[in-house]
């Protein structure tokens, strides 16, 4: 199976650890990022980097994409030297990003005009799981692609799920991301209103994650609460954009208006780069 040669394309914050772990395993990677100094790293200890998706496609023979959101995944696929842009039957393209279901099953229908295989595979878990190789990976296609792709899954997550046709991985992905948004929004509003009243964060926070209310994003994001720093692990704008997009999926349930309010406000503040905690800063 590593004789599998692989092209990774988007070395961002999950991009990049995921394509390290994926060459600490022993497969060849090939790398493509839009911005090409982040290519660098990879380079300089001896991977390969193509000029274009359609070049990488080219010498590849599963190519992934962990990108921003739908535009940059369809900007990628449908550019000018992008994956589609020359006939090359029998790859099989993976997109880790998260984009909505609509889009998903486009690139496939795009993809199997052109004779590729595809499969949707985004990710639950940010940087850390990332690094650790121990993502949780929600997978929709075909069970003999996702077969093909297991062993790879394999190392870049603890474990993965074939969850059914193209899309259903990508509402998954939705559903779970609404989730971490009710976390998020509810901590937030926890720590601030504690504060207010006198108790210090580090006080709530260890009321919150001694007890039956912790759990691992209560956990995670403490230290950064705590320290009032919110470096993106996961940047603010992508939870904007997923609420966005388990809004237009049909997402109808009595807290997403409000939720998505509350982010897109801290949004439209300038918070949109930094990390999704940083929702304490608008509140
Ligand atoms: P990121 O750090 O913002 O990286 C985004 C990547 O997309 C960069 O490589 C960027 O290239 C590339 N890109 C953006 N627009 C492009 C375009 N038009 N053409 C080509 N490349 C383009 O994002 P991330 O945190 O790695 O997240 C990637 C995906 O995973 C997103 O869909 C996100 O929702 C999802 N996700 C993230 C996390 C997390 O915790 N971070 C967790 C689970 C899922 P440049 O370097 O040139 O800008």
């Amino acid at each position: 199976m590593n004789k599998l040669k692989l092209g990774w394309i988007g070395l961002g914050n999950m991009g990049n650890p995921m394509a390290k772990n994926l060459i600490k395993a022993g497969f060849e990677v090939v790398v493509f990022n839009r911005t090409k100094e982040k290519e660098t790293e990879f380079i300089e200890s001896g991977a390969k980097s193509a000029d274009s998706p359609q070049h990488l496609l080219e010498i590849c023979d599963v190519v992934f994409t962990m990108l921003s959101n739908d535009e940059a995944v369809k900007a990628v696929f449908e550019g000018e030297s992008g994956l589609l842009a020359k006939e090359q039957p029998g790859k099989l393209i993976i997109n880790m990003s998260t984009v909505s279901p609509d889009t998903s099953r486009y690139l496939s229908k795009i993809s199997s005009k052109h004779q590729l295989e595809f499969l949707e595979a985004p990710v639950s878990g940010s940087v850390k799981p990332a690094q650790d190789g121990t993502l949780i990976i929600l997978v929709g296609g075909t069970v003999e692609s996702y077969n093909k792709a297991k062993p790879i899954f394999d190392v870049l997550g603890k474990f993965s799920h074939h969850l059914g046709a193209i899309g259903v991985g990508s509402s998954a992905k939705l559903a779970i991301n609404y989730l971490l948004g009710l976390n998020l929004q509810g901590l937030a509003e926890t720590v601030l209103f504690a504060e207010k009243n006198g108790v210090s964060r580090e006080d709530m926070l260890a009321i919150v994650n001694e007890g039956a209310c912790g759990n691992g994003i209560t956990k995670l994001k403490s230290s950064s609460i705590i320290n009032n720093s919110f470096p993106a692990a996961f940047a603010l704008k992508h939870l904007v954009k997923d609420l966005r997009l388990a809004k237009e999926a049909g997402l109808d349930a009595p807290l997403i208006n409000p939720l998505f309010d509350s982010f897109n406000h801290a949004h439209d503040m300038g918070l949109g780069n930094e990390d999704v905690m940083a929702i304490m800063k608008s509140l």
